[in-house]
């Protein structure tokens, strides 16, 4: 586990832009990242923002009714790209298994069925961003109207630990946008639990002013706004490339 997460935070997907052939320095060594049983890949590159739809949805599917695993708030606003289905579904059932007595997951805004704008948001046209509950302690997650605030003191390390290390592992994953506050004790709790190294969560829940974050895949990252639930973003499927 330790591997993936970190080459799916390090590889930086180099591809047609010039501006993503620089990767963020780990500090690790290349032999240490040509390890054979080393880091694995994302499952496909990512794709320059220029060429990717981020207005309308094509070739959505609706998140499947599955009670025991997650909820979900407005099944019109539930539709995403295949990778987002996948992502929430995956995790969610790994994350079932992994922690069974854990609430089942709140699903909030995805995109509506062809996408375009859906308000409140700013994104969310496409079918790569879901809103989604931050597990509280006791591994809980409220069926509220609104997603409650949340501090280093009332979130559930574990619990939320496991369902986005899923989510990060499906190799979907783009980045989770969450407070800087949560990425910071997420980071330290990381380490001292033994879950990561140092350079791993480094490279997973970076520090504020962590260099060229936005050309870095599968790691969280700071947005206002973010201390209530996270917003996952996938990477851009076929359906979606221009
Ligand atoms: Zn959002």
């Amino acid at each position: 586990m330790r591997t993936l997460l970190l080459l799916s935070a390090m590889l930086s997907n180099a591809a047609a832009d010039p501006d993503w052939t620089n990767t963020w320095d780990s500090g690790l060594s290349d032999g240490e990242l040509s390890d054979e049983n080393g880091p694995q890949p994302t499952r496909f590159r990512r794709t320059p923002q220029a060429l990717c739809s981020t207005q309308v949805l094509r070739d959505g599917m609706q998140l499947p009714k599955q009670a025991e695993l997650y909820h979900i708030r407005n099944a019109n606003e539930a539709w995403g790209t295949s990778e987002m289905i996948e992502a929430i579904t995956t995790a969610s059932a790994e994350m079932a298994w992994l922690m069974p007595h854990a609430d089942p997951i709140l699903v909030g805004d995805i995109s509506k069925k062809n996408g375009g704008h859906l308000p409140p948001h700013r994104s969310h046209r496409s079918g790569l961003d879901a809103d989604i509950g931050i597990f509280q302690t006791g591994a809980s997650m409220p069926l509220s109207a609104g997603f409650p605030n949340m501090t280093p003191k009332n979130i559930d390390y574990e619990a939320n630990w496991l369902f986005w290390s899923s989510l990060l592992e499906t190799g979907l994953v783009e980045r989770i946008l969450l407070d800087q506050t949560l990425i910071d004790a997420m980071r330290v709790w990381t380490v001292e639990s033994g879950n990561l190294s140092e350079a791993e969560a480094l490279a997973t829940f970076p520090p504020r002013g962590t260099p060229r974050l936005w050309t870095m895949t599968g790691v969280f990252q700071h947005v206002p706004g973010h201390r209530d639930h996270i917003h996952l973003r996938v990477l851009c499927g076929e359906a979606l490339v221009n």
